[in-house]
């Protein structure tokens, strides 16, 4: 995969940034590695499941998806000079959750255990089952193609040796400084992670969005079903994704309201957002401050439970003071041609 190194003056949209030097690229080699490791254990303790899970990647056309998230990402204004999408689907058996996405591999992750559980509770690899996977196997597609960068390094911090991270996806940005040897033997880290939820969120309704658009392109898969599958999302609040898409929904809502636009075009703002990355963290930050105040803004920040972020879309103000709101429509005017 392509590398640039950050800080070349010019700001480069869209795609995925890995730092370029010793510590990311040592980290990244040894995490391959791993993630080889536990890939054969994983086929070898559930070879039946796996091979069900691997047939249903196999018949999805990845061609066909990745026209479809630049093409979903043009749509929305997005001046794209890079574009990235996953390139390797892991198959692993310990896993938290039941798939991620992960930049430092550029790799989508793949809980062979979760669906053997569920296989055997429900009687294996139905319809239903098919659907999670394709569901869940978009939404870790849309975190690889949205920008991403990532980066390591080593610091000694009071004569401790630490490695610290930086990552951002979308709209979420982090950081954690790992303390690796301590003088007590113990590992510690310190992470710290901004919009997480509001990125998910955003994740979530882009994957669905190009998910809909692949089955209509590809009849030979169950489209009722997806749509139907679809629908029950759409409408369900059941958890902290739900929770946040319910107020990324409500802030579109919000700022289209006050701006006298449509939220068609406030949504492809974020969108436009989420590929490219064209806004910095302090941008986005002062962008809901300006609008909704600063205690709002450092709130969706910082959520990381669903009613938090009921509690944030419920709470969203009339907003009186237009001329801040020039600053968003400054940036969604190259969107206004979406369709
Ligand atoms: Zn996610």
């Amino acid at each position: 995969m392509e590398q640039i190194p950050p800080g070349n003056g010019k700001k480069i949209l869209g795609g995925r940034v890995v730092m370029d030097n010793e510590v990311t690229g040592r980290v990244r080699d040894f995490e391959t590695e791993k993630l080889e490791k536990e890939e054969e254990k994983a086929l070898g303790a559930y070879p039946e499941t796996a091979q069900v899970l691997i047939n249903w990647t196999h018949a999805i056309d990845w061609q066909v998806v990745t026209d479809l998230f630049i093409e979903y990402a043009v749509r929305s204004g997005v001046s794209l000079e890079r574009f990235n999408a996953p390139e390797r689907i892991y198959f692993l058996s310990e896993l938290k959750g039941i798939m991620d996405y992960r930049a430092l591999t550029n790799s989508v992750q793949v809980n062979v255990a979760e669906f053997d559980a569920q296989f055997r509770a429900k009687g294996g690899g139905s319809s239903k089952d098919w659907i999670r996977f394709i569901r869940t196997i978009f939404h870790e597609w849309t975190h690889g193609t949205g920008v991403v960068s990532i980066g390591l390094d080593r610091h000694v911090i009071d004569k401790v040796d630490c490695v610290s991270t930086y990552w951002r996806y979308g709209f979420e940005q982090g950081a954690a400084a790992n303390w690796v040897m301590r003088s007590d033997g113990g590992p510690d880290s310190h992470t710290r992670s901004l919009f997480r939820l509001l990125n998910e969120g955003i994740t979530e309704q882009i994957s669905h969005e190009v998910l809909w658009e692949y089955v209509q392109r590809y009849p030979n898969v169950n489209r009722g079903a997806v749509a139907d599958t679809l629908v029950e999302d759409i409408a369900r609040d059941a958890d902290n994704y739900d929770a946040a898409r319910y107020l990324v929904m409500a802030l579109a809502d919000a700022m289209a309201r006050y701006a006298g636009i449509s939220t068609e075009i406030v949504w492809r703002g974020f969108v436009r957002e989420y590929f490219s990355g064209e806004l910095s963290l302090r941008e986005i930050r002062d962008l809901f401050s300006d609008l909704f105040g600063n205690d709002f803004s450092e709130r969706v920040a910082a959520a990381d439970s669903a009613q938090e972020l009921r509690k944030l879309a419920s709470s969203l103000p009339h907003i009186t003071r237009t001329d801040l709101v020039e600053k968003w429509l400054e940036h969604l005017d190259e969107s206004h041609g979406a369709k």
